[in-house]
């Protein structure tokens, strides 16, 4: 039955963890694996999902299934906060929602919904680079993925004239994959006034957005000013949309996969039909969602004062990478390391995108034990200020070198 079966080479990321986990360095430094990490390196709860997960023992946990759409009220809290109250307000009833395993399993119920509605499967407009799933899942559903120049390694910046030139000529009815903040792996975003190019670009040319929105609230620290671009699709540009949305970064519910798939339509009837072939879908997947993640995280934005909490726990995090992005800057500034690191302090979220060559990236991991990803992507997070200098030493040492 499977002679036919190839090797497939590990997740690039995953096996660079793996490899850190196994040298046994002192002061090894994990910078591959976007996972938020503290002062000290380790994982932190959040004090908020904390409390909530205190709130729901008392309550008395029980283990029965979720319905096949999820937990009504985590489903609902979602689109409340991604939506804002008002655009909530305006436009619930047109749009289709479903828990999902994560961001991940949201993208992917988001290619099983494209697919099942089209006959001629629409072509996917991927940036390049972007985050190492995305042509997996979609070449999984046969999607044809197409990827267009987002970054210029040169300039090492947003290339948002290659973007509106991809936009004028791409395909009508084709989807275009989003970052909705944060973008993975470069930290640069467009501005709001590109934004809104590219929203009117879309809209003209009858291009499907589906945003990938992983790091809502973790980008800035302000939910509200990471779900921008989300909103002005589908409020002021009364854009059909979709927005995948993940609780693994902004509530470090990594391992629960809590997340949530929107999809914003024009027609209240069409956003029934859509909520129930995600409904036949899922249940051809998984049956149902997993309820422990889901349960806090409906438990969070349910309670004004947990969600306060939270609020507060997302600038935690937000500002103390804030800070060592800055730190790291000044540090490769101090030692004189080669080039320029401009780049470094304008980028924003989880990643820095260094721009160094494999080689380097492979000598930093060889011969300082600090790893990095294939691309030169360091996760931030993964700094701190007993590990910050020696990690500007080594760059600085393997560039010169
Ligand atoms: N999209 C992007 C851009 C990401 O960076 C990630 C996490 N690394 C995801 C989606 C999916 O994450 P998860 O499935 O863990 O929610």
């Amino acid at each position: 039955w499977f002679n036919q079966a190839q090797f497939i080479p590990p997740d690039a990321i995953f096996a660079l963890t793996a490899q850190y986990q196994a040298d046994p360095f002192p002061q090894k430094v994990n910078l591959g694996q976007g996972t938020y990490r503290d002062e000290e390196g380790k994982p932190w709860v959040l004090p908020s999902v904390n409390k909530a997960r205190e709130c729901l023992r008392t309550k008395g946990l029980q283990h029965e299934y979720l319905p096949i759409l999820g937990l009504q009220s985590f489903r609902e809290e979602t689109a409340k906060i991604v939506l804002g109250a008002e655009l909530f307000k305006e436009q619930a009833s047109k749009i289709a929602t479903c828990q999902s395993l994560s961001g991940t399993g949201a993208l992917h119920l988001a290619g099983l919904l494209l697919r099942a509605c089209h006959t001629k499967l629409p072509k996917f407009y991927i940036p390049e680079p972007t985050w190492s799933n995305h042509h997996q899942v979609f070449q999984s559903l046969g999607f044809p993925c197409e990827s267009f120049k987002y970054y210029d390694h040169e300039m090492k910046s947003l290339d948002i004239e290659s973007y509106y030139s991809m936009l004028r000529q791409a395909e009508p009815n084709s989807v275009v994959i989003l970052h909705a903040c944060a973008h993975n792996p470069t930290g640069c975003d467009p501005s709001k006034e590109q934004w809104r190019e590219i929203a009117q670009l879309m809209k003209a040319r009858q291009l499907f957005p589906l945003f990938d929105s992983a790091y809502l609230g973790f980008n800035s620290g302000n939910f509200d000013e990471d779900a921008f671009a989300i909103r002005l699709f589908l409020g002021e540009m009364q854009m059909e949309a979709g927005v995948c949305v993940s609780f693994a970064k902004n509530m470090g519910l990594y391992g629960e996969r809590v997340g949530c798939i929107l999809m914003s339509t024009v027609d209240r009837q069409v956003a029934v039909n859509m909520q129930s072939m995600l409904e036949m879908l899922q249940r051809s997947e998984v049956s149902n969602p997993p309820a422990f993640g889901a349960k806090i995280a409906s438990q969070v934005l349910g309670n004004d004062e947990l969600k306060q909490m939270w609020f507060q726990d997302m600038m935690t995090m937000s500002g103390r990478i804030r800070a060592m992005r800055a730190a790291l800057y000044e540090k490769l500034i101090f030692f004189g390391a080669p080039g320029s690191w401009e780049h470094l302090i304008q980028q924003s979220g989880m990643f820095g995108f260094l721009g160094l060559s494999h080689e380097v990236v492979l000598k930093l991991r060889e011969q300082h034990h600090v790893y990095v990803a294939d691309n030169s992507r360091i996760s931030i997070a993964g700094l701190n200020a007993g590990n910050v200098e020696y990690v500007a030493r080594s760059i600085t040492q393997c560039l010169r070198d």
